[in-house]
């Protein structure tokens, strides 16, 4: 892909209250392209699930960094990156199917990649154990002229 349009990157502790942060800080940034209100509600969505499998899945135990980038590019093709540097996932294939869960106890259903999935045009993860995950989500906005 070409250079961005529009870009933004920020970094905060997995603190659980900074969910909602994550996903005001994706909506007021996406704001300058003006995207449709459901198209918005998905991406928000999308990001909370993931930065939820930040604090809960990737920092179990403890308070480690999420970061959270966001790159907007020609036609509106959204690039939404989270990553931690948290305990990693053991087999990436197995953690995306639906109601797979390593925490049935803690009333996950295990339906978070299963959502980003359907709500996202593309989603594309890496992960490395006791190193870390990176989520890349991309959805491009509707038809309204662009920029
Ligand atoms: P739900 O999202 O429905 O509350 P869940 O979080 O268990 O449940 P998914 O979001 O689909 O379901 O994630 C599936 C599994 O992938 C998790 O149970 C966890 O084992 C693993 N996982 C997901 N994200 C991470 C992460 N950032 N670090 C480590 N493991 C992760
Ligand atoms: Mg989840």
């Amino acid at each position: 892909m070409k250079r961005p349009i529009n870009e933004m990157k920020v970094v905060f502790p997995s603190l659980s209250e900074n969910e909602r942060f994550a996903r005001i800080a994706v909506s007021g940034f996406l704001s300058f392209a003006d995207p449709k209100i459901d198209e918005l509600a998905d991406i928000k969505t999308a990001v909370s699930e993931a930065v939820t499998n930040c604090i809960v899945h990737g920092y179990p135990d403890t308070i480690g960094k999420i970061e959270l980038a966001v790159r907007v590019f020609e036609q509106g093709r959204v690039r939404v990156r989270i990553s931690d540097k948290g305990c990693g996932i053991e087999d990436i294939e197995k953690a995306m199917q639906p109601l797979f869960t390593t925490k049935p106890d803690e009333d996950r259903a295990g339906l978070g990649f299963a959502v980003m999935e359907s709500f996202m045009d593309k989603i594309k993860v890496t992960s490395r154990l006791g190193k870390g995950t990176t989520v890349v989500l991309e959805k491009t906005l509707g038809t309204r002229d662009r920029l």
